[in-house]
C-alpha cells in the first residue's frame, strides 16, 4: 500500500490512457515470479496486453483473452513466451492429482521430486484437470502457439511469434518453428 500511494502520487496523464493497448500486441507468458514482462519487453502502462499463467500456456482461458485482444482492442501481433527453470517442467498431471489428494498443504520439491507434507484430507479434484505441464520447453511454445493459430476465431493475418526467455540471462530467444507455425496465412 506505501509503495501504491508512491506510484499514485505520480500518476499524472497515465489517469487518461485509452483502453486499446498503445503498441498494439498482446503476450501471453508465464506467471514466474522472476519475469517481469513490462521490463523484458520494455512495456509502459497502455502499452501491451500482458496474458499470464501457469506455464504461459494456451488454455482456454488464455485463447478467451486473446480474442477479447484483438476483437475488441484490436491486437494485431502475439507473443507466447515461455522461459527456462519453468515451476510447470517439474511435475505432470499425475502428480500434481497424487499431491492433492494427498493434503491441501503446499508441497515441496527436493531432488527426488516433490513430496507432500499435509496430513489428512485432500482433494480428487486434481484428477479431473489438465495442468498443462512442461516436458520440453521448445515443443510447449510450438504447440501453444499452433493451438492458437488453429483456433477458429482467430483470424489468420494475426502473426503469433514464439520466444523463451531466459532466466539467467534476462534474453528473449526465439524459437523459430513457432514462429513458423505461427505466419500469417
Ligand atoms: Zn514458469
Amino acid at each position: 500500500m506505501a509503495a501504491n500511494e508512491v506510484y499514485a502520487s505520480k500518476f499524472g496523464r497515465l489517469g487518461s490512457l485509452p483502453m486499446p493497448p498503445g503498441r498494439g500486441f498482446a503476450i501471453l507468458t508465464c506467471m514466474d515470479a522472476r519475469l517481469d514482462p513490462a521490463k523484458y519487453a520494455g512495456l509502459s502502462e497502455g502499452d501491451a496486453h500482458v496474458i499470464r499463467n501457469a506455464g504461459g500456456r494456451a488454455s482456454d482461458d488464455a485463447i478467451r483473452s486473446l480474442v477479447i485482444s484483438y476483437k475488441l482492442l484490436g491486437t494485431k501481433e502475439w507473443f507466447v513466451i515461455h522461459h527456462t527453470d519453468c515451476g510447470m517442467e517439474t511435475f505432470n498431471n499425475e502428480i500434481m492429482a497424487d499431491l492433492l489428494e494427498s493434503s491441501l498443504k503446499s508441497a515441496s520439491i527436493d531432488a527426488s521430486g516433490w513430496h507432500d507434507n499435509g496430513k489428512g484430507t485432500g482433494s480428487i479434484e486434481g484428477k479431473y484437470i489438465n495442468w498443462l505441464t512442461i516436458n520440453d520447453r521448445e515443443q510447449s511454445v510450438i504447440a501453444d502457439v499452433l493451438r492458437i493459430k488453429n483456433c477458429p476465431m482467430v483470424p489468420p493475418e494475426i502473426p503469433i511469434f514464439g520466444y523463451i526467455y531466459d532466466c539467467r540471462s534476462g534474453e528473449l530467444i526465439e524459437v523459430p518453428a513457432a514462429t513458423r507455425a505461427g505466419a500469417p496465412s
